[in-house]
Order: structure tokens, then sequence, then C-alpha cells
């Protein structure tokens, strides 16, 4: 008698406090590796080819802890990255607020998901006799089964375990990545869109933390870009792949500098192009910083947040700029005939990518004529940046 009820309140497994503690985040875990790797990298994306057996265990493993549906997240998915921050975007916190897609971003989930969504976006996600008879029939049948394993393993504090594994979707990537990460943190890129990394280390949520290198490597099966950020989804796919479970297709434009090279070929403008926000990031830090530093410490007006904020305004992607923003970008360019012309450089510098149309020969004749420019400014960074954009080349191995 004693033992049968021993058994109802502490389970079949006995673990000590730290040990439940520890089995949560273990299980939570393998849900976010489910979701960045499955449904994120390989089904929306297509970054990574993963094996059909490592496949299949992420959609057992995400109907029993989450309910969700290959189809509909990747359909929404892709749906956000095309039609981002705008009116259409299933979950913008720029659009919709930060509130409502932090506290209800699973409800934007939900209301997003229509037939006409899926048909345009769910391209290409399983449909199998698995999928329709029972993943997609039965969605709520692998939580409920979940629920009672946790309650038959631990007892009445597997309830518990369970509402964390519950809630930690909605909250972690829901909430965090989709509202915070197109609000608060650091931008690598000017990607044309609000999405920020949230912090260089990619643990808690599986590297999705590094939400604004991934839109701007959207295809990219890695989402860390600077040495010092870490991505833990990328590590777990190294280990599949060292397995012969995963096979990354791509990890963003690979570019090579060739010491001393100083024509400006066809090479260097495709190399240029594919690597046009990591070029638009150093020209950002090679030439707007500098610049901006040492026309406003001689106007006598160079506090650390000023300069920072005017390197930002000036750099940032057009479509992000509101009204405040432009103000202040007419007010620095007239200031500063030099601000005025690095930032009119750098605007035609995305003009020579945004009207290339897909013609080379017209990219290379606009980006020389750009350098020829920049060279006679008489500005010495932006002589120095032209010098290093001409040694950029296609690394040989990547024109098999
Ligand atoms: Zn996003
Ligand atoms: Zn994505």
């Amino acid at each position: 008698m004693t033992a049968a009820l021993d058994w109802l309140s502490n389970g079949l497994w006995q673990l000590s406090a730290w040990q439940l503690v520890i089995f949560t985040l273990a299980v939570t875990h393998v849900t976010i590796v489910a979701v960045t790797v499955y449904l994120h990298r390989h089904s929306a994306h297509r970054a990574v080819d993963l094996h059909p057996a490592l496949q299949h265990f992420f959609r057992f493993w995400l109907w029993l802890t989450t309910g969700m549906n290959t189809k509909e997240w990747t359909a929404i998915h892709r749906k956000h990255h095309a039609v981002c921050e705008t009116e259409e975007d299933p979950h913008s916190p720029q659009v919709q607020g930060l509130k409502k897609i932090f506290w209800q971003g699973a409800e934007s989930y939900r209301d997003a998901t229509t037939p006409e969504t899926l048909k345009r976006f769910g391209a290409g996600t399983p449909d199998d006799w698995i999928e329709r008879n029972l993943y997609t029939r039965h969605g709520v049948l692998g939580v409920s089964l979940m629920l009672i394993l946790n309650v038959a393993l631990f007892g009445a504090i597997g309830l518990t375990i369970w509402a964390v594994q519950m809630l930690w979707i909605p909250v972690m990537a829901a909430g965090v990545i989709n509202g915070i990460g197109h609000y608060w943190g650091y931008r690598n890129f000017e990607c044309p869109d609000a999405a920020t990394n949230i912090v260089p280390w990619g643990i808690i949520i599986g590297g999705e933390e590094l939400h604004n290198n991934h839109h701007t490597y959207p295809n990219s099966a890695k989402l860390s870009q600077k040495s010092w950020e870490f991505d833990i989804g990328w590590m777990w796919i190294r280990l599949f792949q060292l397995l012969g479970m995963a096979d990354p297709r791509s990890t963003g434009p690979v570019v090579e500098k060739v010491p001393g090279k100083t024509t400006l070929d066809l090479d260097t403008a495709w190399a240029v192009l594919n690597d046009r926000f990591r070029v638009m990031a150093k020209y950002a830090e090679d030439v707007v910083s500098p610049l901006v530093e040492q026309e406003l410490s001689r106007a006598g007006n160079a506090t650390r947040g000023v300069i920072r904020s005017a390197r930002r305004v000036l750099c940032r992607d057009a479509s992000l700029v509101d009204d405040e923003g432009q103000r202040r970008i007419e007010e620095l360019t007239a200031a500063s005939p030099d601000i005025k012309l690095i930032y009119e450089y750098k605007q035609r510098l995305l003009d020579v990518w945004a009207k290339r149309g897909g013609n080379a020969e017209e990219l290379v004749k606009e980006l020389k004529q750009w350098c020829l420019d920049a060279e006679a400014s008489g500005i010495q960074a932006l002589r120095d940046f032209v010098e290093e954009l001409k040694s950029y080349s296609i690394p040989r191995a990547a024109h098999a």
C-alpha cells in the first residue's frame, strides 16, 4: 500500500530535484534542436539535408513534445521571410507591437495558418501515411502521451515538467525570437528588415538568438558569422555530419581575398555582390565610423553615444529609417561635406547591386566607376576600402 502511494507521488524514476532540472533542460533542448535543425534549417530553408531516420525522429519528437506540424511551421516561417515587417508578416513586432508578439506569439501563428498560406509556402513538406494519419489528424495525442509519460515517470512533479515543455516553444521561440529578435539586440549586417542578434552565444534557443545573421544569410545552415559568436545548432549539425546523418548545403557566401590583386574583374564583382552585406558592414566599420568620429570631434560634439547613433543612422537600411532618422541624416550631412560624401557613396554602392538586373558586364562597369570615383574623392579611408575591395575573388574550388 505504502509502496503504491509512494509510486503515485514520486513516479517510477526517482530523481533528486537537481536531476529533475537537468532532465527538463535536456528534453527542452532536444525540442529546440528539433525546431532549429529540422523545422527551420532543414524544412523551411533547405539549408541542410538530413538522413530520413533523423527526420523521422525529429517529427516524432515534435509531435510528442509540442504538437507542432511541419507543413504549418514551414509555411508560416517562409512567409515571414518573404514579407518581413509588413502587414502580411505573420509575426512582426515592428507591425503588431512587441507586447503582442512576445505574449501571444503562438496565437499569431494560429491566426496566420490559412489554407492559402499552407498551399503557397508549404511545398515540399512531409505528406506520408504517418503525417496524414497520426501527426496531422491527432495533433494533440502526442502531447497528451507526453503528459501521461511524465506523470508515470516522476509523479506529481511530472505535471510541472510537462508544463515547462509545453511553454518552452511558445515563450522561447515564438516570443523571444520572433519578438525580441526583431526588436532588441545588435546587428552585424544591414539586412532590409529589423532582425537583430539577441546575444552572441546561441545556446538556450539553439543558435536562433543570431537572428540578424540568419535574416542576412537565410539559406546558411550556420547562424554564427563572427569568430566570437557561437551557434549550438551548428554544433549539432556538425556532429550529425560526422555520423553521416547531415549534409549542410550552404554556410553563407564564401569569398577569398587575394593579396596584391589590383584589378577589378568579374570574379571581384561576383564576390563583392555575394558578400555585399559583409562589404557594407565593413564600409560602416572602416569608412563611416572613423570619419564620423573625426568630424564630430572637430565640431566639439563627440560623446561616444552621439558618434554611435550618428554612425548607426547613416548606415541603416533605408527601409528602417524613420522621419526622425531622416532629419538626423540631413543634419549630419549638412554639417560636414565629408560625411555627405561618404553617405552618398554608401547609397551609390547599394545602387550598384540594386540595379544590376542580372547583367554581369553592367555590374563590373558600375562597380569600376564607383571605385574610380571613390579613389578620386581624396578621402583616405575610402581609398583604402577600394584597395581591399579589389582583392576580393571567388575561391578557386567554387569555380568548379
Ligand atoms: Zn525573423
Ligand atoms: Zn528563417
